[in-house]
């Protein structure tokens, strides 16, 4: 006796539980996906928010995420993969494939989900519009002043922070100005103008005294402390 689908009649194979793929798919939910997924992106510096943290924005990452939201349902050992698409409204999707075994046949099912952004500011971008700094670097001249020399040292500044701004947001320059005889530069980690200044030191011969300032309680109630950076040269 042919076998044929209960559902629809087709006589065409391969046949799950008796019913041929697309009734029984359609009868039954195996991979249950959210509708939407809503992840906030700062409209500042583009970095995503996924469990509490803050990331550059990455794939990779999002599509971990995705992964332990999808529920398998008969399907007891599937293969996940996520890819990112754009809808045809320009939308971003991710379009989730699970591998698996149904009764012993191989099942495929795709779901898309729609990436909801949100567009928010972080708190390291909260700070920086709010003029935050943690250190201020003074450059003063004892010598005759050098622009030319003064240049290099900033720029050689922000070559530094640029660096250390992919693991750290607040490694950057928030605000900077001219000063009686040479120049001042805030910047929004204190680590960061350190580790900076420890290279600048070196390479352009100048000696760093620094001091502390009581700048007021953080959000958790501990003292926070404004350091100055006095460069001579
Ligand atoms: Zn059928
Ligand atoms: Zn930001």
């Amino acid at each position: 006796m042919n076998e044929f689908c209960p559902k629809c009649g087709s006589t065409k194979g391969p046949f799950l539980n008796s019913f041929c793929y697309s009734c029984y798919l359609e009868d039954h939910e195996l991979v249950i996906v959210p509708g939407s997924f809503e992840i906030e992106r700062c409209v500042k510096c583009g970095r995503t928010r996924l469990s509490g943290k803050w990331f550059a924005e990455n794939n990779a990452f999002i599509a971990e995420f995705l992964e332990k939201k999808v529920k398998l349902k008969e399907m007891d050992d599937a293969d996940i993969s996520v890819e990112f698409e754009e809808s045809p409204k320009g939308e971003q999707v991710a379009k989730i494939t699970a591998r698996g075994e149904v009764a012993g046949k191989n099942v495929t099912v795709s779901k898309t989900v729609l990436i909801d952004f949100k567009r928010v500011a972080c708190p390291s971008c909260g700070k920086i519009s709010g003029g935050y700094f943690e250190a201020k670097i003074q450059i003063r001249w004892d010598s005759p002043r050098d622009l030319k020399k003064e240049k290099s040292i900033c720029a050689e500044i922000g070559r530094q922070l640029a660096v250390m701004r992919e693991t750290n947001p607040m490694a950057l320059i928030t605000d900077e100005g001219e000063a009686p005889n040479g120049r001042d530069i805030y910047i929004g980690s204190n680590k960061a103008a350190r580790t900076a200044l420890s290279i600048i030191k070196s390479k352009f011969g100048a000696t760093v005294l620094s001091s502390a300032k009581l700048a007021g309680l953080d959000e958790s109630g501990k003292e926070r402390y404004r350091i100055t950076y006095s460069m001579r040269l």
